[in-house]
């Protein structure tokens, strides 16, 4: 046998990005390695590209000339000098040929042997091999593509059925048939699906368990033979097949159950040599207790952290001893299961419309004390349309499962991740959720759920917040209004409040009036802020708060960008009332030859189902009226025009506009 490569004389390129890469590198950083980092043009100024001793561009955005193309993976691997490469989770990750090909290069692969990831690497022969070893498999069939053959045993196995595809991954290619007339449509939506993402249309038809629970079981192999499990995991808050919460141990399993699942997960990985860290899937159905194999993903999981937390261990220093043949440092009954581990995944995506994924900048980031952070993203951080949504994952550990629950809660209450919209709210909702609390909740409980959506309400009392905040903890707060200092403009004496305009990350503007007092005891404003319950960051022009988990981010809108000066042009006799952001027009209560005062109401607009009153400043008379009720205006818009009594007036549009 030859002597293990030691990790310190090993340069570490890691083929991923984002959140995993920098999770790779921080091991390989600890354990004395050099490191590399590739990036395609995105991704230029990410966080992880920075964090390694070396960063090589592999192309533009376009997956096929970077993270999916081996051949500038292996340039790069041959450009910096790295002697080892970790494909991380996702894009080559399960792919047999790109091992292959990094073996051949003379390089050490950070996973298993290529015959491991191609015996799973299909769910057709997965299923096989698992049975073979001994594993229950989900009643299916998977001998044929012919579709009459797939109708008829659609059939034999009883509805409703699930059409999934063979080469599936992150639940793409899955279609469930609840009748059989609807059985060709959905096979053909499947097929379509898997081919457009997999290249390979085949697909397996398998009893669908109606009441599924998703169970996992960590492995970690070495290339001596040696085997060992690490334990449940719980992921079956899952939307659209995907995972959006994970826990580790998986709670309430009968012990026989919890020690079955773990011993046919060592079967299976023994019975393919396995000799890096993996994981069996299972699906344990909640109505009778049973279990069958799903699959068996050949690397490291995006969940992986739920298990280092209940095992001390760290798994990608596991993977990288494996693969320089060390043999495992713990045998099975070292292995100790202690405590109890959430991980809330953080996607840039709108929970309130259908989680569509959300680019945008981070703007803002505060992460509580006490947990752990594995992200993407710093303060500043673009996330790009073109690579998948995930940005972080908040992991909160306890010594047991209602501790750690009851911190996953504390987390999300004091998290702000500003500027895009996430889906930190839903988890918030989620962790008050009776069927989370008792750990009772299938794969279909997002489907059969309805998630509360109280965008505006939410949106208001945000703003209010923010205004307090703003008002409360900067400099330019305290000491003025936002705009007293402008040239040209003059408040209005006596005038008890001031009013903010808070433009929302998602557009909206809210008008909030904060009394002319400094400091932020004024009635109107939500008394909460006064203390330090509020989980807020705020710049100079900015403010982000977070209210039930969901952080909204405003930016002050400028008035002196929104109003026209005063007076007007030659000889100084126009003036103008335009609209100070996007709204409707609810009513114009003038005529052309009109004459109005100061203070008088002109227009009134609606924004954000609240109405705003757009007084004018001095007097005049009408001259033009450009709108009608109805109409959709813009910012800065010119609404009404008035031919004011002549120079040395403030004319109009110098005012602010008071809340209806
Ligand atoms: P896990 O069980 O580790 O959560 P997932 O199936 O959610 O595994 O996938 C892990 C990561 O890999 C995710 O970022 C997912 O988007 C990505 N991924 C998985 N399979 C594919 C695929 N076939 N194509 C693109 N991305 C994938
Ligand atoms: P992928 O490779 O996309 O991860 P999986 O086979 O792991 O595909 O299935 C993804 C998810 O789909 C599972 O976590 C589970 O929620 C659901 N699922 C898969 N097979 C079944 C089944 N036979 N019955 C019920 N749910 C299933
Ligand atoms: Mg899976």
């Amino acid at each position: 046998m030859t002597e293990p490569a030691r990790l310190t004389q090993q340069t570490l390129l890691v083929a991923n990005r984002g959140e995993i890469a920098r999770r790779v590198l921080a091991t390989a950083h600890r354990l004395g390695m050099a490191t590399v980092a590739i990036y395609a043009d995105p991704d230029a100024d990410a966080p992880f590209v920075g964090e390694a001793a070396m960063s090589i561009r592999l192309g533009p955005a376009d997956l096929s000339q970077s993270y999916l193309s081996v051949e500038r993976l292996l340039q790069a691997a041959s450009e910096s000098g790295a002697t080892a490469v970790h494909p991380g989770y996702g894009f080559l990750s399960e792919n047999a040929d790109f091992a292959r090909a990094v073996i051949d290069a003379g390089l050490t692969w950070v996973g298993p042997h290529p015959e491991a990831i191609e015996s799973m690497g299909l769910k057709t022969s997965a299923r096989r091999l698992a049975h073979e070893a001994g594993v229950p498999i989900i009643p299916g069939f998977d001998r044929s593509q012919d579709p009459a053959d797939l109708a008829a045993a659609a059939d034999g196995i009883g509805y409703p059925v699930l059409v999934k595809a063979a080469a599936g991954g992150g639940g793409k290619g899955i279609r469930i048939v609840e009748d059989p007339a609807d059985f060709m449509a959905k096979l053909n939506e499947a097929r379509t699906e898997a081919e457009r993402s997999f290249g390979n249309g085949d697909v397996i038809v398998e009893r669908y368990i109606t009441r599924p629970r998703h169970v996992e079981v960590q492995i970690v192999g070495d290339t001596h033979g040696s085997l060992i499990d690490l334990g449940t995991r719980e992921c079956s808050v899952q939307r659209r097949y995907q995972k959006l919460l994970e826990e580790a141990p998986a709670p309430n399993l009968p012990d026989e159950t919890r020690a079955g699942l773990r011993a046919r997960a060592r079967d299976l990985g023994s019975s393919i040599g396995y000799d890096s860290a993996g994981t069996v899937e299972f699906i344990v159905d909640d109505d009778t207790g049973e279990f069958f194999f799903l699959e068996m993903n050949t690397r490291l999981q995006v969940e992986h952290p739920v298990t280092e937390y209940v095992t001390g261990l760290d798994l990608v220093e596991l993977q990288l001893r494996s693969a320089v043949g060390r043999p495992l440092s713990l045998d099975q009954d070292a292995v100790t299961i202690g405590g109890h581990a959430f991980e809330a995944r953080v996607n840039a995506e709108d929970p309130a419309a259908g989680f569509t994924p959300q680019i945008g900048t981070v703007s803002h980031l505060e992460i509580p004390d006490g947990v752990r952070w594995d992200s993407a993203v710093i303060r500043g951080s673009v996330i790009s349309p073109h690579y998948d949504p995930m940005v972080a994952k908040l992991i909160v550990g306890g010594s047991d499962r209602t501790t750690a629950l009851a911190g996953l809660r504390r987390a999300l209450d004091r998290l702000v991740i500003g500027g895009l919209t996430t889906n930190t709210g839903f988890h918030r909702w989620l962790v008050d959720r009776p069927e989370l609390i008792e750990g009772r909740i299938t794969t279909r409980f997002l489907d059969e759920t309805e998630i509360p959506v109280d965008g505006d309400r939410d949106v208001e009392t945000a703003a209010h917040r923010a205004a307090a905040i703003w008002r409360r903890d900067t400099r330019a707060g305290r000491d003025h209004g936002p705009w007293q200092s402008l040239p040209g403009f003059t408040l209005t004496p006596h005038r008890p409040h001031h009013h903010l305009f808070l433009a929302h990350h998602t557009g909206p503007v809210v008008e909030v009036a904060v009394p002319d007092t400094r400091g932020v005891t004024g009635g109107n404003l939500a008394p909460s802020v006064t203390g330090n319950n509020v989980a807020a960051s705020v710049t100079a022009k900015s403010v982000a708060v977070n209210v039930n988990g969901a952080t909204h981010t405003f930016t002050l809108i400028d008035r002196s960008d929104h109003w026209a000066p005063a007076g007007g042009g030659e000889g100084g006799s126009a003036g103008m009332v335009i609209a100070p952001f996007p709204a409707v027009v609810a009513e114009v209560t003038v005529a052309v030859g009109d004459e109005v005062n100061a203070g008088d109401v002109v227009v009134v607009i609606e924004a954000m189902k609240m109405l705003h009153s757009l007084p004018v400043a001095g007097p005049g008379t009408v001259a033009e009226i450009r709108v009608k009720p109805g109409d959709q205006v813009e910012s800065n818009q010119v609404l009404v025009t008035f031919d004011t009594d002549g120079p040395g007036s403030d004319g109009p549009g110098t005012v602010e506009p008071d809340l209806a």
